[in-house]
């Protein structure tokens, strides 16, 4: 009896019989067998073919002589039509050659006619069954086999191509048209998520030729909505029908399917893939399960040249870096090499102009040793001139080494420039008298004051008004203050004008050079050190001021020099 019938349903036989007595004896074996199975009947290979479009069966029972087959041709014919469906020969005669040829074109099974039971009916209707199920199964898994390797083979195309690109686009291109392909898609959108002015931004496609292509001016509220529950969940979302503002948005036909999967990298939602399916496309779990894994190696090929995009910018900027502090020291030693040489230079400078007034009191006390009474004073003279020189030079070289060892600004305050410049030329008054020279001060007032420190912009004048009673034999030494006003301030003016020799235009680009001493002067009368401009110089630079001469041999010279007021506050 049959009671576990597979599946628990019941089984549908077509009987192929056109002897009625036949189809009646095994009718009547079959109600035996208790409800389990349903009998279809047809007399003829055509008949059947009838029955079989409006009803599929789970077995043949099938007679070889019939009104319009006949023999094996019977088998072949119906196993070439229904491969799936087992087929049971039903023989008059128990031969094996027959059995045999039967088995090669096509019958799972025999049963001779004049033997049929009940039980051999069962037996060989039960094995049929079993067999057909076991032949399912088998295609079942054979199928299930098949998709796995066409997914490995889809992953592993996208791969390949991920990890031979550098570039986020052409892997973002190549994994729509191979998923495209792998499904026979009709579109496969990948989609980036933004948070400036629309939340998501189309950035790659793929889609079936006759398809328009999709433009991001499409997405609307509406589409995004979609995407945005997807990001919410954070799970993809299967629509097995598409809903219309998605369906317009996609061009698609009206009973498309569609699947939406996120893209994350790093824990964040950058984006979705969206695959849109053609109706035929019977929607299953593993379509999700592929999805996931080709978002998973997207995020990780992103990943990679993200993080392969951030090591390289760092490595450049490193390297800007590296060449910037390279140059800078660079620069550094060539400031350090030419300040040693100036400082040798000066070294070299200050012994030669030592060794000038030494040598010459040497002399000078040698000679007064042996000298006759009546020489003796003009020896005298120019042994105090000689330490005068000597005096006077190491007075300025110590000048010169303060202003550039010391730091000054702490001393800076704001000066009374016209009173300071007062004193300095009361203080050189008698001078110009002794040299006949009218020596006039013309202030302009009221003057803001200075920012300075008050010795040294009186050692600045000190110097202009020393120089100035040194090369004037005749006529005037004027001095005179100003004001002017310019976009970063108020600035003050100094300017010392003599009518005396003037300075000559070889002489003019080096007068502020230490140890420079005019080419014509004559050093015997005119006593120096070369060293006062060069003092002033350094001063003015100290106090972000600026200096300028104009001068014309035997007409005279005039000193400009101009300073930054103080600030108010
Ligand atoms: P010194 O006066 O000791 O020679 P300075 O550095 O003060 O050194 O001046 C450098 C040179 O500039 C002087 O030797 C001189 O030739 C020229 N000089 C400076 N001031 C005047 C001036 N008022 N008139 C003419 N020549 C000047």
């Amino acid at each position: 009896m049959v009671t576990d019938v597979p599946n628990g349903r019941n089984v549908d036989i077509l009987l192929v019989e056109d002897n009625p007595s036949d189809v009646q004896r095994i009718e009547h074996m079959l109600a035996m067998l208790e409800d389990a199975y349903r009998l279809h009947i047809a007399s003829s290979v055509k008949s059947a073919h009838q029955t079989l479009s409006d009803q599929p069966v789970q077995i043949i029972l099938l007679d070889l002589t019939l009104p319009d087959s006949d023999g094996l041709q019977t088998i072949r014919t119906m196993h070439a039509t229904y491969p799936w469906v087992p087929i049971v020969v039903l023989t008059g005669l128990d031969n094996d050659q027959l059995v045999d040829e039967a088995a090669t074109a096509g019958a799972h099974d025999y049963l001779v006619k004049h033997d049929l039971n009940p039980v051999d009916l069962w037996r060989v209707l039960r094995y049929a069954l079993e067999r057909r199920l076991h032949e399912e199964q088998l295609r079942t898994s054979q199928r299930a086999y098949r998709r796995q390797a066409g997914e490995l083979h889809l992953l592993n195309r996208i791969i390949s191509a991920a990890s031979a690109s550098k570039d986020e686009q052409s892997i973002l291109d190549v994994t729509c048209l191979e998923l495209a392909q792998f499904y026979s898609a009709l579109r496969v959108l990948i989609l980036m998520r933004h948070h400036q002015d629309s939340f998501v931004t189309l950035q790659a496609e793929h889609h079936q030729p006759d398809m328009p292509p999709v433009r991001h001016s499409q997405i609307n509220q509406e589409v995004e909505d979609h995407f945005s529950s997807v990001y919410l969940i954070q799970q993809p979302l299967v629509c097995p029908h598409l809903p219309t503002n998605l369906r317009l948005f996609l061009n698609s036909p009206e009973n498309s399917k569609a699947i939406i999967h996120p893209l994350i990298l790093e824990k964040e939602n950058i984006g979705f893939i969206l695959l849109n399916l053609p109706h035929s496309h019977e929607l299953a779990v593993s379509d999700v399960h592929l999805l996931a894994m080709v978002a998973e190696e997207i995020a990780l090929a992103l990943t990679k040249i993200r993080l392969h995009g951030r090591l390289q910018a760092y490595a450049n900027e490193l390297e800007d870096r590296v060449q910037e502090r390279t140059q800078a020291l660079a620069e550094a030693n060539e400031q350090l090499k030419s300040l040693d040489k100036l400082k040798s230079k000066f070294v070299s400078d200050v012994s030669h102009e030592l060794r000038n007034p030494i040598t010459n009191l040497t002399l000078y006390l040698e000679l007064l040793e042996f000298a006759k009474p009546e020489k003796r004073p003009k020896y005298f003279t120019i042994l105090r001139n000689q330490i005068r020189r000597l005096a006077n030079l190491v007075e300025e070289i110590l000048t010169l080494s303060r202003l550039e060892n010391e730091s000054h600004q702490n001393l800076f305050q704001p000066v009374d420039f016209n009173y300071l410049i007062q004193q300095v030329v009361v203080a050189h008054k008698p001078r110009a008298q002794n040299k006949q020279i009218k020596l006039q001060f013309t202030p302009t007032t009221p003057l803001p004051p200075a920012w300075g420190e008050p010795n040294q912009i009186t050692q600045i004048v000190t110097n202009l008004l020393d120089n100035a009673l040194n090369y004037t034999t005749e006529g005037t030494i004027t001095v005179a203050t100003d004001r002017q006003e310019d976009e970063s301030g108020t600035e003050i003016i100094l300017t010392i004008s003599d009518s005396g020799t003037g300075i000559q235009e070889g002489d003019l680009p080096y007068i502020f050079d230490r140890f420079y001493r005019g080419s014509q002067i004559n050093r015997d009368e005119i006593m120096g050190t070369g060293l006062g401009l060069g003092i002033v110089n350094e001063i003015v630079a100290l106090h972000n001021g600026r200096i300028n001469v104009s001068s014309k041999p035997n007409q005279g010279s005039t000193f400009t020099v101009i300073l930054p007021a103080a600030t108010q506050e």
